[in-house]
């Protein structure tokens, strides 16, 4: 049976990303894959098992809920950092299924004491201006204490880049780079087991010098490109594919229209596919009359408004129009030799790619292959390199 719209995600590919990834890494620097978010909509555990697979050998999501899925799933022995902000509920759930979680105030500090202890970071804010201590003194106390408080391990120290996606950023990137190197070396310097971390995928790309100890990447793990770019130019590998199939094909005379508000009208004689994704699929409305289609391997135009179930493509009368009928539609993937990537349609939306396939909706069905060969969504671990995953 043909969905009326897919995502396919191939773990295979998020394993050679990180793998790729890893070949990058100097020093021993770990590897610690984000999988927020539902791994960035392509789904967390798959992803974490192909990542792990891959080489990485931490986890890392924003909330407890995240992690409980993660541990229910089987993945029992790796480490998850749990990077946002937690309420004291989530704090004990998130602590009690053994995430590292991370601290910028004594105050928060002896809320983690109280949800039961566990393995701290330390987040200096270096210039991000979200969480994390601006003063990089209040900072230190706040790892003193840590190291003070009972049932609390001082675990690691870290920091988030603002700019790591933009080259030109008037040096900002580097003045954060030198403050939490500074930061961070004294304390390290203190206690050589702590996991200095600092930067996402755009930073880890840019600057081996912020690599330290750990590197915490996204975006790349799924073969996305953190600077919006041909991911291939940097030997990344798009793991989704977004799918539809051509429902119906009719004939639309000059003058006559498709979709809400007419915003298309035929110019000339034309045929028109009728294709069932739309805005209740993560398949933005700011995408009408603005996106490309690939059906049979030729790119054909987005017509008229993206509904919230169905959008309409002008097949045009270059070629067999009604013989299209049935047919696979991409929407983000190869084929043949063209494609469309999560940048292009991100492009379209002045948006990032992140925001693309993280908005793709619970009504997608997401499935799972390994170059190919179906696996379920929470069966058949793949053959993972950190022997992390006891059978459940
Ligand atoms: C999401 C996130 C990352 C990963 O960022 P990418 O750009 O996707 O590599 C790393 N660190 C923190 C704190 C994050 O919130």
């Amino acid at each position: 049976m043909r969905e009326r719209t897919q995502a396919r995600v191939n773990v295979a590919a998020i394993a050679r990303n990180c793998a790729r990834l890893s070949s990058e890494l100097r020093g021993g620097a770990a590897l610690c894959a984000v999988v927020k978010a539902d791994g960035y909509g392509q789904g967390a555990v798959q992803s974490a098992r192909g990542a792990l697979a891959g080489g990485a050998t931490w986890l890392a999501v924003a909330g407890a809920g995240e992690v409980r899925e993660l541990r229910d799933a089987g993945l029992r022995d790796v480490r998850i950092l749990v990077m946002g902000a937690l309420t004291m509920p989530e704090l004990e759930q998130a602590l009690a299924d053994d995430g590292d979680v991370v601290v910028w105030s004594e105050q928060y500090l002896q809320a983690v004491a109280a949800a039961g202890g566990g393995d701290v970071h330390v987040k200096l804010d270096s210039g991000m201006g979200r969480l994390g201590t601006r003063d990089p003194v209040e900072a230190s106390r706040v790892a003193a204490a840590a190291r003070n408080t009972p049932g609390v391990r001082l675990a690691g120290l870290m920091t988030h880049f603002a700019t790591a996606d933009e080259l030109s950023d008037d040096g900002f990137f580097a003045c954060q780079l030198a403050a939490f190197t500074e930061w961070a070396r004294e304390l390290k310097a203190e206690q050589p087991d702590l996991i200095v971390h600092a930067a996402n995928s755009a930073a880890m790309l840019r600057d081996a010098d912020a690599q330290f100890d750990m590197v915490r990447c996204g975006i790349a793990i799924y073969g996305m490109d953190p600077f919006g770019r041909d991911p291939a130019a940097r030997g990344l590998e798009p793991a989704l594919e977004l799918s539809s199939y051509v429902a119906d094909v009719k004939h639309c005379k000059e003058g006559e229209s498709s979709g809400y508000g007419r915003r298309f009208i035929a110019e000339h004689d034309t045929y028109i596919g009728v294709l069932p994704i739309g805005y209740g699929d993560g398949w933005r409305r700011g995408l009408s009359n603005n996106a490309d289609v690939l059906v049979a391997g030729h790119r054909y135009p987005l017509v008229g408004t993206v509904s919230m179930d169905n959008i309409t493509v002008d097949l045009g009368l270059d070629r067999d129009a009604e013989a299209l009928r049935g047919e696979r539609a991409i929407l983000i993937g190869f084929q043949g030799s063209e494609r469309i990537t999560a940048e292009e349609v991100a492009r379209r939306l002045d948006t990032i790619n992140y925001e693309i396939t993280c908005g793709l909706t619970s009504r997608v069905p997401r499935t799972y292959h390994r170059d190919g060969v179906a696996l379920d969504a929470y069966a058949a671990p793949m053959p993972a390199r950190t022997g992390d995953e006891s059978a459940t």
